[in-house]
């Protein structure tokens, strides 16, 4: 579109389009042929046909000027013959010869003037084609030519800039004196630099300038040749890159926490080969190979570090913290470096797990490691913020030793409300073996002995201290104190363990349970005996609240049965005793909370955090007809958990 108009202009400029101008130079040649006919030899009138040419320059392409040109010749021969004919041959034929050779002359220079012209508009018409704003002022700075670029950056049109002085014009912003750029200029015929101008609209724009003097043919500088590139949106975008990385220095440098940039660029590439070569699972190949981990690890280089990562890990300088993981890695850290290494192979945008470091010092850190990678295919660094959570740690396990132990003396108080019905349970099998024992001593005295009868007496003695053994084995392992585990069991046998120990306790007060289980074993994941207390605990609420009513039957009910809707298990307490009250629900679950003259309060506080430790959920509500009904869940059992995911398993008990 542009190139056409540009076209446009070049021919438009050379060949004046007029119907006026064709009319005009047949009117003259005809004008001289008429007047060259009549007049006398002696006047050189056919030398205005000189004239008739020039015109044709004006509007004729070069063929039309020698076509108008031979016309012309042929009126001037034409004349010559009309006028000479039959006179004998005088001055007419040298006028006629010098006339011939001024036309022709004449012809020959306005062809070749009208190449030259059309060259130059050609060239100055390319100059238009350009994206760049070109223009030529003279060595006063008076604009002598303005392109179409310039037209486009500034706004203002050729005819409303050329003869301005452009530095008027554009107002314009030099980055040092202009003196010393126009020596600059004559002394080396040539200067580049960023300006500021001033647009037509008012708006600024920055151009990338370069000024070329030229000179004429005795080496004078006659002007000189600008051409502008706008570079106002680069610089307003290197701008707002310089900004924000100031910014982001600024945070960087003046953030509370640890922040370090590490450069993953080697273990990337490591990781692109290992995918071209068509590995795709890498949990699989790096469990595979733990040596590719222990190789990644002098592949990171910590390429810089902020205050307060220099503070945290005990350096002098960042100097001693930058180059290589090593001196801070933990053996317990491996793990969380395969996590890393798995991020970037999945192309994730970051990362976050809890592991340990150590400080220059040697001193080991419990920390929060957070990578945030860039969404880009390079991964040349990438920023790690490091938060310490030693004190965090300790804190929560102090708290998780103060819930353990206060789990711990509930079970034994428990326990201990209940030292009738174990003594009974105790006592049971021990008088049965008793009573056994003295049967087997009269069978022996008996004439003669009966053998058969001691041999069955002593082995329901044996049954009998099984018995009671088993009793006290299941109240040891109930109110022994140790650790939280994580085990695999049947809760429907650990039920079952609860039910046979609160038999007596139960029957104590007339309560007839009902044990529903899911058939067969019911496997979950936690700690056998905190499982057990909470069982221990919901069972005894039931049995106390039942028995502070007096009107009808006190039914526990116990059931177990798989959660279809989370896919774990779900157990319910169901009593018929009194009830809860709708508006104290929430309350129950609070610690030191209780209704009763003699209770603590801190019974179901310490089941719920047991359950929600599992990853489960305990609630109460109250039964439809009378009493109340306790539920917990359970989670589904767990994979075998990558080490990654390990740092996020949750402690035994929660941290409140
Ligand atoms: P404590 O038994 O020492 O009171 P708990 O935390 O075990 O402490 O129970 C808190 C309160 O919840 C009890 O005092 C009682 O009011 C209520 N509660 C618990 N279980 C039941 C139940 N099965 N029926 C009615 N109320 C109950």
């Amino acid at each position: 579109m542009q190139t056409e108009q540009n076209q446009e202009d070049v021919t438009s400029s050379t060949i004046v389009p007029s119907r006026v101008f064709p009319v005009v130079c047949a009117a003259i040649a005809i004008g001289v042929f008429i007047l060259d006919t009549i007049t006398t030899a002696e006047v050189v009138v056919a030398i205005l046909y000189v004239g008739v040419v020039l015109l044709a320059a004006r509007f004729l392409p070069k063929r039309g000027i020698i076509l108008a040109s031979l016309g012309c010749l042929a009126l001037l021969v034409l004349s010559y013959f009309l006028s000479q004919y039959g006179e004998p041959p005088g001055a007419a034929l040298p006028n006629l010869l010098l006339s011939v050779a001024v036309i022709g002359m004449t012809a020959f220079l306005a062809v070749q003037n009208q190449s030259r012209e059309m060259v130059l508009r050609e060239q100055a018409g390319l100059l238009n084609l350009t994206h760049d704003t070109i223009f030529v002022r003279d060595m006063t700075d008076i604009i002598l030519y303005w392109n179409r670029g310039a037209e486009e950056l500034y706004g203002w049109r050729k005819t409303e800039a050329v003869g301005k002085m452009s530095h008027q014009l554009m107002r314009t912003i030099f980055p040092m004196p202009l003196e010393e750029i126009r020596a600059e200029l004559l002394r080396i015929g040539r200067w580049e630099g960023e300006l500021v101008h001033t647009r037509k609209n008012g708006t600024q724009a920055t151009v990338a300038s370069r000024w070329a003097v030229q000179q004429d043919t005795r080496g004078r500088a006659i002007a000189i040749l600008e051409t502008n590139n706008d570079i106002t949106e680069r610089k307003r975008a290197e701008e707002a890159l310089r900004e924000s990385e100031t910014r982001y220095r600024n945070i960087f440098e003046t953030a509370g926490v640890s922040i370090w940039e590490e450069d993953f660029s080697q273990v990337k590439a490591t990781i692109d080969e290992l995918k071209a070569q068509g590995v795709r699972d890498f949990r699989a190949y790096f469990a595979a190979h733990p040596e590719f981990v222990l190789h990644a690890i002098p592949m990171v280089k910590i390429v810089d570090v902020n205050d307060a990562t220099v503070k945290l890990l005990a350096a002098r300088s960042k100097g001693e913290l930058v180059g290589s993981l090593r001196a801070i890695f933990t053996p317990d850290a491996l793990d969380v470096f395969a996590g890393e290494l798995l991020a970037v192979a999945e192309e994730r945008s970051s990362f976050a797990a809890e592991t340990t470091i150590q400080t220059l010092k040697g001193e080991t850190l419990s920390v929060l490691f957070t990578i945030m990678f860039p969404q880009s295919t390079k991964l040349e660094s990438v920023l790690v913020t490091i938060v310490d959570i030693t004190e965090r740690k300790r804190a929560a396990e102090a708290l998780r030793d103060t819930q353990m132990e206060l789990a711990h003396v509930n079970r034994v108080t428990t326990m201990g409300q209940m030292t009738a019905s174990i003594a009974h349970e105790v006592n049971q099998p021990i008088a049965a073996a008793g009573t056994n024992a003295a049967a087997a001593l009269r069978w022996l005295g008996a004439q003669p002995p009966d053998l058969e009868e001691v041999r069955q007496a002593l082995a329901r003695i044996i049954e009998n201290a099984g018995r009671a053994s088993d009793v006290i084995g299941r109240i040891r392992a109930l109110i022994k104190r140790g650790p939280p585990r994580r085990d695999r069991f049947d809760l429907n046998e650990a039920i079952l363990d609860v039910m046979a120990m609160t038999r007596s306790e139960v029957l104590k007060y007339g309560v007839s349970p009902q044990i529903k289980l899911a058939t067969g074993p019911l496997s979950v994941e936690g700690d056998r005996v905190q499982l057990q207390q909470v069982i221990l605990n919901l069972v005894l609420n039931a049995v106390e609240a039942m028995s502070a009513v007096d009107e009808g039957p006190r039914e526990l009910r116990i059931s177990t049965e798989t959660d279809a809707a989370a896919g774990g298990v779900l157990v319910s307490v169901h009593d018929s005793g009194q009830g809860l009250d709708p508006n104290s629900v929430d309350r129950l679950f609070e610690a030191f909370y209780t209704t009763k003259s003699d209770g603590l309060g801190m019974g179901l506080a310490i089941c719920r955090s047991i359950i929600e430790a599992h990853g489960g959920r305990l609630w109460g509500s109250a039964n439809e007809s009378r009493g109340a009904t306790f539920q917990f869940t359970l989670p589904p059992e767990r994979d075998e958990a990558s080490p990654a995911e390990q740092a996020d398993l949750p402690p035994a008990l929660p941290v409140a």
